[in-house]
This record gives structure tokens, sequence and C-alpha cells, in this order.
């Protein structure tokens, strides 16, 4: 399944992360999933629930924060949502658009419990 790797990586960062502040708990952690990051966030969900297990983080809440996809049109300058790779600029159907956000999948933040706290 590809979010278990995805799941097991996020893990991964998350002991590096309390590891560098000697921490020995993750308390919360957020995670921004894009919807064309090609993610499936309930396949996510159920992932990081079997990945967080006798890790820093079995104890974490978990949050999920969905990025809905914006593109921007290199012709009129026009922002739009999108939820599709071929996008169209909807005001003046110029195919010359890139996106801003959208594709991403990543830990917008963590709490973490140190050891002097
Ligand atoms: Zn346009």
């Amino acid at each position: 399944m590809h979010e278990l790797s995805i799941a097991m990586q996020i893990v991964e960062i998350l002991e590096e992360e309390a590891k560098k502040h000697d921490a020995k708990t993750v308390s919360a952690v957020h995670l921004a999933i894009g919807t064309l990051s090609g993610v499936e966030p309930d396949a996510l969900k159920f992932a990081m629930e079997e990945a967080v297990r006798e890790s820093v983080a079995e104890k974490a809440e978990l949050h999920y924060h969905i990025i809905e996809a914006v593109a921007v049109c290199e012709n009129c300058c026009n922002e739009f949502k999108t939820d599709d790779y071929f996008k169209v600029c909807p005001y003046c159907n110029s195919l010359n658009t890139s996106f801003l956000k959208g594709k991403e999948l990543k830990i917008s933040s963590l709490d973490i419990v140190t050891n002097h706290s």
C-alpha cells in the first residue's frame, strides 16, 4: 500500500525531529494533504495508525488538513481552484497555467514534549 510507506516516512521524520529536540514524545501532528498529492486521506489515516505504533508519536493526536488545489494563470494572472491536472484558465481559457498548491503532502506542524518540561 502506497499510503503505508508514506506514513512510515512521516513517522521517521517525527522520530528525527524528536531526537533533535531531545524529546521523548510527539503529542500532536498536523498533516497537510493536497487534493492533488495522490494520497487518499482515509487510507493515510489508516496507515498512520499503524505506522505510529511503538514510535515517539504513538500517543500523538493526528490532525489532517486538506489543501485544495489552486492554480494560477500565467496569461491573465487570475487564481482558480482546480481538482484536475488538465487545468484550463476559467477566465481566459489559456492552458498556460501552473499550480500554486495542492500537490503537497507535508507535516505542517508538530507538538513535542521535551524531557525538560
Ligand atoms: Zn487566464
